[in-house]
């Protein structure tokens, strides 16, 4: 049976061979005058870009780029993007993305181009030296004052980042090792294929090893992805859910990994700290979960008792009670990305915060797809 959803999705994927292609055709002058002020398509497509930060753009070419970004996180897209310069949602002067075509064509790529050996960042005197690059330092400062110092870390610890590939012009896409996509030759029935391949079965890593210690079958794999896309329109929390199925969400254990923190330790407990841990194990999350969905129970006047399953990957029997079904489902959703975000910033994870946070966004009336 076709996925309608997707098959949209993939229609309007097909429309990134024709934009790279179109030249200067009339058509396309729109798009075009966009995507240029953002290096063009072809560049724009490998950045960490949010189009929540691309007020003007047409919301037909937002969609394209949202569903790109989908693609991106179900092939587990791994060029560092995070660190590149340019259309990075982390990276912004005065809530805008910034793109410097004259630093682009010096090769500046990434903030690994703006350190030095020891992972400090060049002096303005050194950045001239070393790229000849014609800008002001006020310039420089502003870039350099408002890339996260996480992303600085990270930076300093990768061995390299791939600025050929940034820079290239060839459309080519490389979502990983293994897998490239060549972006002029695909067609609509490949990008409806590439969502499908992901998401409508449990046989991939992430879900695969969920499964080894939850009770997940293929079927209930099937019910979970589709869920998952109907739950919210939120970028952010639809970005965490994915990467939460395919486990790739972030703790200490991986920044440990990555030398960026000094330890493994769960900030609340003090155990070895991973994903299990975070949202299965961990004694504060368990009593913290327990709490949500005691406040949730009594706030909307129900009786839902979920399995550790339906907690981590929400409710996916079919009931009568469809509405409070999606609100527990988008709630749960919202807790784990509450716990995940709050143990980053090694902040405590409470109800009543939880709350505030949840009111405050008007989460459920504005974000639940009835
Ligand atoms: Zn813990």
């Amino acid at each position: 049976m076709t996925d309608v959803d997707l098959m949209f999705k993939a229609l309007g994927l097909a429309w990134i061979p024709r934009l790279l292609n179109a030249g200067d055709k009339n058509w396309c002058s729109v798009p075009n005058y966009y995507f240029r002020k953002q290096g063009g398509l072809n560049f724009l497509l490998k950045c960490n870009y949010d189009t929540k930060l691309f007020p003007q753009l047409p919301a037909f070419y937002k969609n394209i780029l949202k569903s790109f970004q989908e693609l991106k996180i179900l092939y587990g897209y791994d060029q560092a993007s995070d660190l590149v310069l340019y259309n990075n949602k982390e990276i912004q002067v005065d809530q805008k993305t910034v793109y410097l075509s004259k630093w682009m064509e010096k090769g500046i790529v990434s903030v690994k181009d703006l350190l030095k050996e020891d992972g400090s960042y060049l002096s303005f005197r050194e950045f001239k030296g070393k790229f000849s690059c014609n800008t002001n330092f006020i310039q420089y400062f502003q870039i350099i004052s408002t890339i996260p110092n996480r992303l600085r870390l990270k930076a300093r610890q990768i061995e390299s980042v791939n600025n050929q590939f940034f820079t290239s012009n060839d459309h080519l896409f490389h979502f990983n090792r293994n897998f490239i996509l060549n972006l002029d030759k695909a067609k609509s029935r490949d990008f409806y294929k590439l969502f499908i391949d992901k998401t409508h079965n449990g046989g991939q890593t992430g879900p695969k090893r969920w499964s080894e210690i939850l009770s997940l079958n293929d079927e209930q794999w099937a019910k979970i992805f589709k869920t998952t896309r109907k739950l919210c329109k939120e970028t952010k929390l639809k970005e965490f859910q994915f990467k939460f199925i395919h486990r790739i969400v972030v703790t200490k254990r991986e920044l440990f990994k990555y030398g960026i923190k000094t330890d493994d330790e769960c900030c609340f407990c003090g155990e070895n700290d991973s994903i299990d841990h975070t949202f299965i194990h961990c004694s504060f999350t368990k009593s913290f979960i327990q709490k949500v969905i005691r406040w949730f129970n009594t706030t909307y006047n129900s009786h839902i008792s979920p399995t550790i399953e339906e907690i981590l990957f929400g409710i996916t029997s079919n009931s009568n009670e469809k509405g409070i079904i999606n609100k527990f489902n988008y709630i749960t959703l919202f807790m784990r990305y509450f716990i995940h975000s709050r143990k980053l910033n090694n902040k405590p994870i409470d109800l009543l915060d939880f709350v505030n946070a949840v009111q405050q966004r008007h989460l459920i009336e504005n974000n639940v797809n009835n």
